[in-house]
């Protein structure tokens, strides 16, 4: 029972390639690569305007491609989706004709940031072949990564206008209005701007971006991922967005950034239960995250540790949005010695756990794991990666 070391960029290019070759009958010309992420700390606080702890991850969606002068985009993807064709065509969208979404459904994220790409120039028609490590529907971003390498690899076909920073927004903007999912900016910022051995503190509210290294050999992250996801997930998330949305606005506040613990105490009496119960997650796990950052920075993993499993407990007991396998995987992991932390990472109902552990004892945790899980878990050991990139063919 090893972990699954994360494929090998290289090994992943060369599958992408061959899958193009065999799809359109030539070499493509261009390729990108953009990771998934795993969230250290900071959970359902950057559509609150606040502070996350990501690191992108050794995990991958490649694109190679090839543009074509006909004015059509052919789209494949290498992964197996239940009842949906892996193959699409579709035209380069004009003012009179915008993309719209439809099926597939696993098209909808990169025909969103087609449709949003800010084109100094006439965007081409292309070919393209989309090969992915990262676990789909994992809780690591398979989503982000594929919108972010598709982003770079319209990049390469014409230059876009605009700020690095904006970057992000085009591609949350595709997830919202393409797949109807109403992320955060995080997942997007962290797959374009990711530092190798670092993880990157984001402040979801000025955008800006301070790198926390994170390359101590006799340090691991392990992530598990639990193999459930609770149908729950996708419903819940809009709602827990609402609460927040309506806790900060009772409390006179454009977002739950602009509370601190003091000013939530004070304005109990205007919330709802539910609404104060999800204000003092949000509220306590900004400042975890500002803390951890803080512990990462000089090397204090019991802090680091700590705060991960308190805000864990948060998730679990304030936000609501844990469940069983998580909690079991959360418990196991800590009762190894030489765990520093562990917690729930992503949205929740199900997807994966994030554990901070000395590295010597990652084999142990996870057999410990595999022994006592009541479901399948698998592992991922991954040092913190670098963001998207042009790949040389
Ligand atoms: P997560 O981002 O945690 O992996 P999401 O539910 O947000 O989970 O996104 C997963 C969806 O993104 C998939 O169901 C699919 O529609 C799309 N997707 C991600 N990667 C790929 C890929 N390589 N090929 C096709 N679709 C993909
Ligand atoms: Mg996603």
């Amino acid at each position: 029972m090893a972990a699954t070391r994360p494929s090998e960029g290289a090994a992943l290019l060369a599958e992408a390639r061959a899958a193009f070759r065999r799809e359109f009958g030539s070499e493509p010309a261009l390729a990108v690569s953009a990771p998934g992420r795993v969230n250290l700390i900071g959970e359902h606080t950057d559509y609150n305007a606040g502070l996350v702890l990501p690191m992108a991850l050794e995990l991958w969606t490649v694109l190679v491609g090839m543009p074509r002068s006909d004015g059509h985009i052919s789209l494949l993807t290498t992964s197996e989706h239940a009842d949906e064709p892996k193959r699409v065509e579709f035209s380069v969208p004009t003012a009179e004709k915008p993309l719209e979404p439809g099926l597939p459904r696993w098209a909808n994220y990169m025909k969103g940031v087609i449709q949003h790409y800010p084109a100094a120039g006439p965007l081409p028609g292309f070919n393209a072949v989309v090969t992915s490590s990262v676990p789909l529907g994992g809780g690591l971003s398979s989503s982000a990564s594929l919108e972010v390498a598709t982003y770079t690899f319209l990049q390469q076909l014409c230059p876009d206008s605009g700020a690095a920073i904006s970057r992000a927004m085009v591609c949350q903007q595709a997830e919202h209005s393409f797949a109807g999912v109403p992320c955060g900016i995080m997942d997007q910022l962290i797959s374009l701007f990711g530092q190798k051995d670092h993880a990157l503190l984001i402040d979801c509210r000025s955008l800006e971006i301070h790198p926390v290294p994170l390359s101590d050999p006799g340090i691991a992250v392990l992530i598990t991922n639990s193999n459930v996801k609770h149908s729950l997930g996708s419903s819940q998330y809009p709602i827990r967005r609402q609460q927040c949305e309506s806790a900060a606005k009772a409390l006179g506040k454009k977002s739950l950034r602009d509370v601190d613990m003091k000013d939530l105490e004070i304005g109990k009496e205007l919330l709802t239960n539910l609404e104060y119960l999800r204000a003092r997650h949000v509220v306590s796990e900004i400042q975890r995250t500002s803390e951890a950052a803080a512990a990462l920075s000089s090397s204090n993993y019991l802090v680091f540790g700590r705060l991960m499993v308190e805000s864990h407990n948060s998730l679990r007991d304030d936000f609501e949005v844990s469940c069983p396998e998580l909690d079991q995987l959360v418990m196991l992991a800590l009762s190894v010695p030489g765990v520093y932390g562990s917690r729930m990472t992503g949205g929740g109902f199900g997807g994966c756990t994030v554990t901070l552990l000395e590295a010597d004892v990652a084999t142990r945790v996870m057999q410990h794991i595999q022994e006592q899980y009541k479901g399948t878990a698998t592992f991922y050991l991954s040092k913190a990666a670098d963001g998207a990139k042009v790949q040389p063919l």
